[in-house]
C-alpha cells in the first residue's frame, strides 16, 4: 500500500498530524518549510526535526514528490518533463521561457474526459484527478530541474482543471500561503463549465480565468469539444459572471485548425459572441505526424484576426512553442504510451485547450 503524502497539506493539517504523534503544533511549521521551500524528498532529511518523531512520521507518511522520467528540451527553451507519481501514474509538466519570465504549464488529470479532437490528452481518455500535493509537486519540481525561477503557472496541461476543482483551488491556496507563489500570477483554462465557473469565483482568488471556445457556432464547437453540454451563450455568461465577480480580465481561447475554424465567417461567428473589448487568444494548431488537423497559414490567422479586430475585440496570438519535442500537452505521455504499445511510434497528440 502507498503510504499518504504530506505534501499537499495545509499547516492546520499538518499541525493535526504532530498532535497526533505527540509533537508541539510548531512543527507544522518545520514540516511546511521542509515541504515547501526546503525541497524535502523524504521525511529522513529533515534534520532539524527529532529523530524519534522523524521515525514516527516515516513510518505512516511519505513525502510525495515525484520522479522525473523523461525530459526533453527544444531548441526554443521549452521544456517538457514527465513525472512519474507515486503510483506510477506518469503527467506532464512543461516550462515555457519568454524573455521576462517562465511559464509553467501544469497537469490537473492524467488523463482527460472531455475528448477535445484536436488534442492529445484527450486521445488518452478519462484520467485520474490530480491531488493538491501531485499539484504542488511541478511547481516544486520544473524550477529545480530546469534552475529557473517561475513567474507564473497556467492550468493547460492534461486534464480539465475544473473537473478536478476542489484539489486546483486548495494548491492555489497552499501555494499563497506556503509557497508565496501569489494566485495573480495562476491562469486557469477550462472548456467552460457553467456552475464550476460560479465555485471558483465563490473562492475568491484572483486567478485569471481562460475559457478554451474555439468557435462562435454552437454546432461547431460541439463537433471539436464533444463531451461540452453547454451552448457558447452559457459558457460566455458564465466567463462573464465570473469577470464581474473577481475583477480579473477573461481570456477567450481558439485553438485555430486549417480549414475547420479558421474561416473569415467562423471569425465572424465569435465576433457574434462577443463583446466589444473582450479578449480573444488565437493559438495556430501545433501540428504532430497522423493527427487529422493542420496549422493555418499566417496568412489565414491574419484575416481571422483583422475580422475580430474590426469588431473592437482585444486579440492576441499564442507562439507555437517546443514544436520538436511535441509540444502541445499530452503528446509526450501519448507519444510514450504509443511506443510502449506498438512498433512504430506516431503521437496522435494535439494542441492544449
Ligand atoms: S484540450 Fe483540455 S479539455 Fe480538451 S481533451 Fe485536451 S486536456 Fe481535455
Amino acid at each position: 500500500m502507498i503510504a499518504p503524502s504530506l505534501l499537499g497539506l495545509d499547516r492546520s493539517e499538518l499541525a493535526r498530524i504532530c498532535g497526533e504523534l505527540g509533537e508541539p503544533p510548531y512543527r507544522a511549521g518545520q514540516l511546511a518549510a521542509w515541504l515547501y521551500r526546503r525541497g524535502a524528498r523524504d521525511v529522513a532529511g529533515m534534520t532539524d526535526l527529532p529523530a524519534a518523531f522523524r521515525e514516527r512520521l516515516a513510518a505512516a507518511w511519505q513525502v510525495g514528490r515525484s520522479r522525473v522520467a523523461a525530459d526533453q528540451r527544444a531548441a526554443d527553451g521549452t521544456r517538457k518533463l514527465l513525472l512519474e507519481l507515486a503510483d506510477r501514474a506518469r503527467v506532464e509538466t512543461v516550462l515555457l521561457p519568454y524573455d521576462e519570465r517562465v511559464s509553467l504549464c501544469i497537469s490537473s488529470q492524467t488523463g482527460c474526459a472531455v475528448g477535445c479532437t484536436f488534442c492529445a490528452t484527450g486521445s488518452l481518455g478519462a484520467g485520474r484527478n490530480l491531488s493538491a500535493g501531485e499539484l504542488t509537486d511541478q511547481l516544486l519540481t520544473a524550477p529545480e530541474v530546469a534552475g529557473e525561477r517561475v513567474s507564473n503557472v497556467v492550468f493547460m496541461g492534461m486534464g480539465e482543471p475544473l473537473l478536478n476543482l476542489e484539489a486546483v483551488i486548495a494548491a492555489i491556496r497552499l501555494w499563497r500561503d506556503e509557497v508565496a507563489f501569489s494566485p495573480r500570477h495562476v491562469t486557469i483554462s477550462t472548456v467552460g463549465i457553467p456552475a464550476r465557473i460560479g465555485e471558483l469565483a465563490a473562492a475568491e482568488l484572483p486567478v485569471t480565468l481562460a475559457v478554451s471556445l474555439h468557435a462562435g457556432d454552437d454546432e461547431l464547437r460541439a463537433s471539436l469539444v464533444p463531451t461540452t453540454r453547454w451552448s457558447v451563450a452559457q459558457v460566455v455568461a458564465a466567463a462573464r459572471g465570473y469577470q464581474q465577480r473577481t475583477g480579473r480580465r477573461v481570456t477567450y481561447e481558439v485553438v485555430l485548425l486549417r480549414g475547420v475554424n479558421d474561416e473569415p465567417s467562423h471569425a465572424f461567428a465569435l465576433a457574434h459572441r462577443l463583446k466589444r473589448g473582450e479578449h480573444v487568444n488565437l493559438i495556430p494548431y501545433n501540428p504532430v505526424p497522423r493527427a487529422p488537423y493542420e496549422r493555418p497559414e499566417p496568412a489565414r490567422v491574419a484575416a481571422f484576426r483583422r475580422v475580430l479586430e474590426a469588431r473592437g475585440l482585444t486579440v492576441t496570438q499564442r507562439q507555437t512553442r517546443g514544436d520538436d519535442i511535441a509540444g502541445a500537452c499530452g503528446q509526450l505521455r501519448a507519444g510514450l504510451a504509443e511506443a510502449a504499445s506498438r512498433p512504430a511510434p506516431s503521437p496522435a497528440g494535439r494542441e492544449p485547450g
